[in-house]
């Protein structure tokens, strides 16, 4: 590896799985110059995989940033070891203020190998940039999203892992007209503890869920099976509607997987999502970010899904639902339901 001086100082670090981009990482380059200007610096996107340069000249371009592949056959597959070795040789070398991971389960891993190889505070989870007496102070859930914590560091560089959406879908004002810049390096070494062997695509020949208008998801508090007709009716009053769940209700066999959504589920974007009896944990908000408008029913008025939710309504789902539901229905007699 060669002893370049890098001229940016927050590295942002994606993935590839068998030659694509993964989701968090779309998402991260999305965020990468608003990430960086947090830090006054500018972003250096660093990807790992293996035979990747057309896909890392497109993550340079849609992200405005410079790329360097760290380029290993065993990161055909997310390998966190790897990563966590290849980043810590680039962040000797370029003393970042920040590098930058998504947050998802193979990133924090990578995260903590590399904060402690490089001897880096490493902050998981980061959902928000506060400025607090003119300085930023990062935010994230803690204990299943029911506290907010504000954590600041002035100990440089610090690891994160960022969560989808911090900041606006729209493209930074400031994006520069750039055409891609991609360098890459090679990684040595073998890594015999993490040998992936594969991915199992299951692709969602549904589409529904990620272009529904309206989504009615149900989560725990429905409390049994026998209530999810409720969702169902609740969805039936609108055109373009879903069902969605919460990850603790598809565990207990109440809605499929397959309407998972979350950070381990489906990322999606309605114009309404009508969040039934979901506490809201940083899991599945990670998926629910770019909903235009989020109205929560929850019988805890503290439940963590009400500081995202533009309305509240406290209130028992089994009440709530049939009395909307009904109120559509009388309004349909009339002709005043659209
Ligand atoms: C690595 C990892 C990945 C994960 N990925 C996901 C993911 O992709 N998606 C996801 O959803 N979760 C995910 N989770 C799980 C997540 O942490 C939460 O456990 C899960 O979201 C909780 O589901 P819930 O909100 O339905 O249940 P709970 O947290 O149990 O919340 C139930 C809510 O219902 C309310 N309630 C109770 N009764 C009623 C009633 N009668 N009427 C109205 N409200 C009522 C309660 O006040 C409570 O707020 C993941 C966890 C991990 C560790």
């Amino acid at each position: 590896m060669t002893q370049k001086k890098c001229l940016a100082t927050v590295l942002v670090v994606g993935e590839t799985i068998d030659g694509r981009l993964s989701a968090g990482t779309g998402d991260l380059g999305r965020q990468a110059r608003q990430l960086a200007g947090r830090f006054k610096a500018e972003p250096v996107g660093v990807l790992t995989g293996h035979d990747i340069e057309p896909v890392a000249r497109f993550w340079s371009k849609t992200a405005g940033m410079p790329v360097i592949i760290l380029d290993h056959v065993q990161c055909r597959y997310p390998n966190p070891h790897l990563s966590a070795s290849g980043v810590g040789a680039l962040a000797v070398e370029c003393s970042p203020l920040a590098v930058c991971f998504p947050h998802n389960l193979r990133a924090c891993q990578a995260a903590a190998s590399l904060a402690w190889r490089i001897k880096a505070p490493c902050i998981t989870a980061v959902d928000a940039f506060l400025e607090e007496n003119g300085q930023w102070v990062l935010s994230r859930a803690v204990f299943g999203g029911k506290l907010n914590e504000t954590v600041s560091t002035v100990n440089t560089p610090m690891v994160l892992t960022v969560m989808p959406g911090l900041f606006s879908r729209s493209p930074s004002p400031d994006l520069p007209d750039h055409s891609p810049s991609v360098q890459t390096r090679l990684l040595t070494g073998t890594d015999h503890r993490f040998i992936p062997q594969g991915v199992d695509r299951r692709e969602h020949t549904d589409q529904a869920l990620e272009r529904a208008q309206v989504i009615v998801a149900a989560g725990r508090g429905l409390k049994g099976p026998e209530h999810a007709s409720l969702v169902k009716a609740a969805a039936g009053m609108f055109k373009h509607a879903a069902v969605g769940a919460s990850r603790g209700a598809c565990d207990l066999g109440w809605l499929p997987h397959s309407l998972q959504i979350g950070e381990t589920g489906r990322t999606v974007s309605p114009a309404l999502y009508l969040a039934c009896g979901i506490s809201g944990a940083p899991q599945h908000l990670a998926g629910i970010r770019e909903s235009r408008t989020v109205v929560a029913v929850n019988t805890d008025p503290k439940a963590a899904i009400n500081n995202l939710a533009h309305y509240a309504v406290t209130e028992d789902l089994t009440v709530f639902l049939p009395v909307l539901r009904e109120r559509y229905d009388q309004m349909k007699e009339k002709g005043d339901a659209v």
